[in-house]
């Protein structure tokens, strides 16, 4: 088994492009307008049409459980509840809570001279508003964002990941995605780039590890010592 610290140190020294996750390694959306109070929004906006929400929607407390089970019905209440979520997000960024380290990560990268994206489930509008008022967004060379009401094209779909190597004029094998859920990691492996799995929970390490992570951190951080220039790839 390879050593951590040098699956980290050969992911980040291949990977060009720096794919961020956006909710986790960058800020906590939801840190201010929490998710559960949005969740419970969507499913009022749900009920009032009509439509009965089992109860392991209304308790999740996630509004993409609501997203998902809306597109079991129909495209336009689908269409609402997106519309509705992407709303709430460009609430949520106004008060949302700054990982740390997040900042020094990607002015780094930047520096360094790596090509950097955003690859959110979120609303692109709602990440484009936050990093845009945060003054990060002048160094991001995508932003790619929920922009369909189809669930069913975020991640761990390899939708959103391929269309930012695409627009980055990349090869998947030189880029990596840092996202702090199993579904980054999958979605990383469906679109066959890297993957580091960002622990900023107890639990999620020893789950990210089982899941087959390239490699995992537990602090932004800890990405730093590995941003500046690339050694020459050996193979
Ligand atoms: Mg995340």
């Amino acid at each position: 088994m390879t050593h951590p610290d040098t699956a980290l140190a050969d992911v980040m020294n291949r990977s060009r492009c720096l794919l961020f996750d956006f909710d986790g390694p960058i800020c906590g959306i939801f840190a201010g307008l929490p998710a559960p109070s949005i969740a419970a929004d969507l499913c009022e906006l749900v009920a009032g049409r009509g439509v009965d929400i089992p109860r392991e929607v209304t308790t999740s407390g996630d509004p993409f459980d609501v997203l998902r089970y809306a597109a079991t019905f129909s495209p336009d209440l689908t269409q609402a509840v997106a519309d509705e979520l992407r709303a709430l997000e460009l609430r949520a960024v106004e008060v949302a809570s700054a990982t740390p380290h997040a900042r020094q990560v990607i002015e780094a990268a930047h520096q360094a001279g790596r090509a950097i994206a955003a690859v959110s489930n979120n609303s692109r509008e709602a990440v484009t508003r936050y990093l845009t008022t945060a003054g990060l967004a002048p160094m991001f060379t995508r932003i790619i964002g929920r922009t369909d009401p189809d669930p069913d094209l975020l991640k761990p779909s390899p939708h959103l990941i391929t269309r930012a190597v695409k627009e980055l004029g990349a090869d998947s094998a030189e880029c990596v995605l840092i996202g702090d859920s199993l579904s980054d990691i999958e979605g990383a492996r469906n679109a066959g780039v890297f993957n580091v799995g960002y622990a900023n929970k107890p639990g999620k390490l020893e789950r990210f590890t089982t899941a087959g992570a390239d490699a995992v951190i537990t602090s932004m951080g800890e990405l730093l010592p590995h941003l500046a220039e690339r050694q020459a790839a050996s193979d």
